[in-house]
């Protein structure tokens, strides 16, 4: 690599919710730039007013800030590059087309969307290039003058970059290698567009990059397409020097592998496609995403992070700053990255048995609420210790434990059948009693007790344990049974044994 500094961007158009192969483009981004101690900037590419949609950059603001993926410059922070809203930089890009015209690698058109029509009618695969240009209306068949009335007169026209044919065009892709294109399947690109005042996304892109001195352009696979244009353009405004180096990443396929992911497969198969809930405001429709889903957001970031690159060993569990330090746009794949979304609950699993017991019983406090439940800092932690090894998401927390704060309200039919024998009353009369008498109620002490209390009686240590965590739990789940009755207490005990005996005669 060149030792040119490295700044790149992340660019999106506020089109909607971010889907989340914007928030891997994004990632990978970002971990490139932190590794060569680059900058990271946000550049909003709004010039297409017809599809914008209102919340979306808040939208994408607050995905990132959820993430921890830190932007240095750009929108919402600011820098000396800007204003990052391509909408606020209408006058910079008249310049550049203006340029363009002057040097003759671009020309002014007229031609109606009829005039256009009855072209394609005409000629089969019609394409406005080098080979059909000069049977149309624009600047480079009409006279000066003419071409000077029609837009003193308000005729709306459109600027439209001049590819000559028949040349090789080399895209240097840092992922892909040389891709190389020919000329001649290009068409000549509309630039601007006089009847919003606008340009299209290839020249703002284009300019943008050039301007705020993007060194790498790291994007989805879906753009490369687009770049032997972008390509023409910096040789066209004469800034092959400082083009950008390329890297377009693999596409994000269905779990399946066949097609490009969509929201549908995550409507069919149950898990998000966008990083947050999404709200669509045209259609009140709402998408569930990531957060509320229940995801932590170090598990999404690892998870992406490995759909298109990998360490180049079989680590999978990797810090931000791991991943910072490893991340190689060498090591990324060309070819496309199957969603494995079995995968990203798989890693929420893991991150949540990275976490203290006490950030994750915070969590879990709200979903308490929810059931009416509340209860002190301490039993909370001491139950998510016992019980987290068991859930993938923290709300799962709540089947697997909550008859640490509630009594079983009736009992599991086929662990009754299975586990309630004949003696089990006498018996768990028999174990209160010996629970009473204790002065130490500790795991440890209660253990020792109950054990040599079987032992004296000759009792069948499994049909004792398994009445005992019947009646506390209601089922035959649950962690250990003298962790349980030392979290729900001695009085708890005694009442759900009385209880169990009363219920089950
Ligand atoms: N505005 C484009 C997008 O929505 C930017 C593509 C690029 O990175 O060049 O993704």
């Amino acid at each position: 690599m060149s030792d040119r500094n490295v700044r790149v961007r992340f660019a999106p158009s506020p089109t909607g919710a971010l889907h989340i192969g914007g928030v891997r483009t994004a990632l990978y981004n970002y971990l490139f730039a932190k590794q060569h101690g680059g900058e990271f900037i946000l550049r909003i590419e709004d010039t297409d007013s017809q599809r914008f949609v209102p919340g979306a950059e808040e939208y994408i603001i607050n995905s990132f800030k959820w993430l921890n993926i830190k932007f240095d410059e750009g929108v919402s922070i600011g820098g000396k590059y800007g204003p990052y809203h391509q909408s606020e930089r209408r006058e910079i890009y008249k310049k550049y087309v203006q340029v363009l015209l002057e040097n003759q690698k671009a020309y002014i058109a007229f031609d109606t969307p009829q005039e256009l029509e009855a072209k394609r009618t005409e000629i089969a695969n019609f394409q406005y290039d080098a080979s059909t240009r000069m049977q149309m209306r624009n600047s480079l068949t009409l006279p000066k003058e003419e071409v000077d009335s029609l837009i003193a007169e308000g005729h709306q026209y459109v600027v439209r970059f001049k590819i000559e044919p028949n040349e090789d065009v080399h895209v240097k892709d840092l992922i892909r290698g040389d891709v190389v294109i020919n000329s001649s399947v290009l068409d000549d690109k509309v630039l601007y567009k006089s009847a919003d005042e606008l340009p299209t996304y290839h020249l703002a892109n284009i300019v943008d990059d050039h301007l705020m001195e993007i060194s790498h352009v790291i994007r989805g696979e879906e753009w490369l397409p687009s770049a032997p244009l972008h390509v023409l353009l910096y040789r066209a405004f004469g800034w092959d020097d400082t083009m950008p180096a390329f890297a377009h990443l693999p596409l994000l396929l269905k779990p399946e592998g066949n097609g490009k992911l969509s929201k549908r497969d995550g409507d069919r198969l149950g898990f998000p496609v966008f990083p947050l809930e999404w709200k669509d405001p045209k259609t009140g429709e709402t998408s569930s995403g990531y957060r509320e889903a229940g995801y932590l957001p170090e598990a999404v970031v690892n998870f992406l992070a490995l759909l298109g690159w990998n360490p180049g060993n079989d680590q999978e569990l990797m810090s931000m700053d791991e991943m910072i330090r490893l991340f190689d746009l060498d090591r990324c794949s060309k070819s496309g990255a199957k969603f494995d979304y079995k995968k990203g609950i798989w890693f929420n699993h893991q991150y949540i048995q990275q976490k203290s017991n006490e950030d994750i019983a915070e969590m879990f406090v709200p979903v308490l609420k929810e059931h009416g439940v509340e209860a002190s800092a301490d039993k909370v932690v001491a139950v998510v210790g016992l019980t987290k090894e068991r859930v993938n998401f923290v709300q799962e927390l709540w089947d697997a434990s909550s008859f640490f704060f509630v009594a079983p309200a009736s009992y599991d039919e086929k662990t009754v059948k299975k586990r309630w024998k004949e003696d089990s009353g006498k018996c768990m009369t028999e174990l209160a009693e010996v629970l009473a008498s204790m002065d130490d109620f500790s795991a440890k002490a209660q253990e020792d007790v109950v054990m040599a209390w079987i032992a004296a009686k000759e009792y069948h240590t499994g049909n004792i344990m398994n009445a005992f965590r019947l009646a506390l739990v209601g089922e035959g789940k649950g962690p250990h049974i003298f962790d349980i009755s030392l979290i729900i207490g001695e009085e708890e005990t005694l009442a759900r044994l009385k209880r169990a005996v009363e219920v089950l005669k």
